[in-house]
């Protein structure tokens, strides 16, 4: 149509018809009562506050009315609102009102003796045009989403692999596993599985470990209703079954039942660092489990300390860096060796070497890295962001007086000042890009201050080096890094007894509850507007909807606009990554 004069174009098409949204959008499973609040509406004419009130069962009580602003562009106008002020506890709605239609040539009534009554207020509105547009309910209290992890709980019970009680398919692979290196083959058993195929490889479960590991360090009361040190033994018992006498841990078992030993960072760093925060957890409740992690990990801190390069080249990149300061800080709380106390020390400023100064982490000092031929750089690209502001934030929590600790609070300080504050202000959600790009030739990125980036994945990169596997196209939602970022910045704002980067990670939270612009829960069975789950293709009857699974969330197209799309592996399928994300992130922000 842009071809045509426009002078040309029939009437009608002139003035095609284009959809308003009006809607207010909260987060649909609440907000806690000492925590922040938003609501962010589509911008539209003369619409500058919205109101809360609170419902009763019999009508609402007085309101409380917050201005909106402008939130930044990038994925169109919007306004956003915070309501934190509101510390009540209760069942809440909001509202805006807007001009829908022209109004009456005359008044329908005199109006003046009764201004106070809603009724007539509305009434009143009513004649100049003026309507109101409201949210669903949502909750404010102290425990928001405690139901909610509850239910988190049960993914991974349903998950488990094996001879397990709980298992959606139980038993189930708990024959021998044949070895791609023709070696003997054996049960290995325990773990979840990842998604809705089966899968128990190493990278993709593992991660699984964290969200237990957060929600037993920031809310023991419910870890212990819970249990969750059982679930988190089932899952770690199939990780210990996979290191051999060097420390290594392979890369778990594929999809056809393949005991895969493909050389890989991301299972023995993050082997790493998972044992010492168990072993640190539960060394009161259970000293002997706790000692045989804690051994593990030692075992995998010196293997990989003898590995001079990492998966991607001579030298280790930032997502091994911050996953091994995170361990080095672990193991030194857990041992108060000086030994491990200076592996974080060096670890942590080969870290901050490679920061830009915007506070944000590339991959490496030189240019980016290609991800279009590596699974394992994709797999960390879509969800271990997080883990160089939460590696170097452990180190700074675990060695508080070290001479160098003030250059590490600085340092994340820059993260959340410099890279999580600049976002937080280009869209009007708060939600974090995945990645700042330096090579300047990389498509398909926005550019806004100087800065190139994407918020969701890259749609064009195609995946190989699965084990196993024939090449397959790859991709992810958003949902890992926001909630990784969250819960980054959980920890930023303790180390530096500042509010706003909590306030920013309940941004992240709120995104992933259904403040989007979809209006899209990503939790299966929970809130509204769910994407369609994806089906396993591989096999019959499929895996049932999972209550209480996190989704992957929005993809992004060329233009890295967020896309929802329902029967997508990379919108619609439940996965273990985000899902452990986003229960460390609503235990920690619960606690
Ligand atoms: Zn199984």
């Amino acid at each position: 149509m842009g071809q045509l004069p426009r002078a040309r174009l029939p009437r009608a098409r002139r003035n095609a018809f284009t959809p308003a949204f009006f809607k207010p959008l909260v987060s649909h499973l609440g907000y806690r009562a000492s925590g922040s609040k938003n609501v962010v509406i589509k911008s539209a004419p003369g619409v500058r506050q919205a109101r809360i009130v609170r419902m009763n069962k019999l009508g609402m009580d007085a309101s409380l009315v917050v201005p909106l602003h402008a939130g930044g562009n990038d994925f169109g106008d919007w306004l956003h609102g915070d309501f934190s002020a509101l510390t009540e506890p209760g069942t809440y709605r909001a509202a805006i009102a807007f001009q829908l239609f022209s109004g009456m040539a005359q008044a329908t009534h005199s109006g003046s003796q009764s201004s106070q009554n809603a009724q007539q207020t509305s009434l009143d509105a009513w004649s100049r045009g003026i309507v109101e547009a409201w949210s669903q309910d949502f909750v404010v209290s102290e425990k928001p989403w405690d139901d909610t992890m509850r239910k988190m709980m049960g993914y991974y019970q349903a998950q488990r692999c094996g001879a397990s009680p709980h298992g959606y398919n139980t038993p189930c692979h708990t024959g021998p596993i044949a070895r791609s290196d023709g070696r003997a083959a054996k049960p290995i058993t325990g773990g979840w599985h990842s998604a809705d195929d089966h899968v128990r490889d190493v990278p993709e479960i593992l991660h699984g470990m964290f969200g237990l590991l957060q929600l037993a360090e920031t809310r023991p009361d419910l870890a212990a209703e819970l249990n969750a040190f059982d679930e988190l033994r089932w899952g770690n018992d199939y990780f210990l079954s996979l290191q051999d006498p060097r420390g290594y841990i392979y890369f778990g078992v594929f999809t056809k039942d393949y005991y895969g030993t493909a050389n890989s960072w991301d299972t023995s760093y993050f082997e790493l660092r998972m044992q010492p925060h168990l072993a640190r957890l539960y060394r009161t409740l259970e000293p002997q489990y706790a000692a045989k992690c804690l051994a593990a990990a030692q075992r995998c801190f010196a293997y990989w300390e003898g590995e001079r390069g990492g998966d991607w080249a001579s030298s280790k990149y930032v997502y091994e860096l911050g996953t091994a300061c995170y361990a080095a800080a672990q193991l030194y709380r857990c041992t108060g060796s000086a030994e491990y106390r200076g592996h974080a020390r060096t670890l942590a400023e080969q870290l901050m070497a490679l920061q830009n100064p915007d506070g944000f982490w590339p991959e490496r000092a030189a240019g980016d890295l290609d991800p279009r031929r590596d699974y394992n750089l994709l797999i960390a690209r879509g969800v271990y962001q997080a883990y160089a502001p939460l590696g170097l934030s452990a180190v700074a929590e675990a060695m508080p007086t070290d001479a160098a600790a003030p250059r590490w609070r600085a340092s994340l300080e820059r993260f959340a000042d410099g890279f999580a504050a600049f976002f937080a202000t280009a869209n009007a959600f708060g939600m974090l890009p995945y990645y700042i790009f330096r090579d300047a030739a990389t498509p398909q990125v926005r550019t806004r201050g100087g800065k190139s980036y994407r918020y969701f994945l890259d749609p064009s990169h195609t995946a190989i080096d699965i084990p196993g596997s024939s090449t397959i196209p790859w991709q992810t939602g958003n949902q890992s890094t926001t909630a990784g970022f969250g819960v980054a910045l959980c920890a930023i704002g303790r180390l530096l007894g500042q509010d706003a980067p909590r306030h920013l990670a309940q941004r992240q939270l709120d995104w992933i509850l259904g403040l989007n612009p979809f209006d899209s829960c990503q939790i299966l069975g929970l809130g509204r507007n769910n994407p369609v789950t994806y089906p396993p293709l591989d096999f019959m009857p499929p895996v049932p909807a999972i209550v209480g699974a996190g989704l992957q969330g929005a993809c992004g197209d060329d233009a890295d606009e967020p896309q929802m799309v329902g029967g997508y592996y990379g919108s619609g399928e439940y996965w273990l990554p985000p899902h452990s994300w986003i229960l460390g992130l609503m235990a920690t922000l619960s606690a």
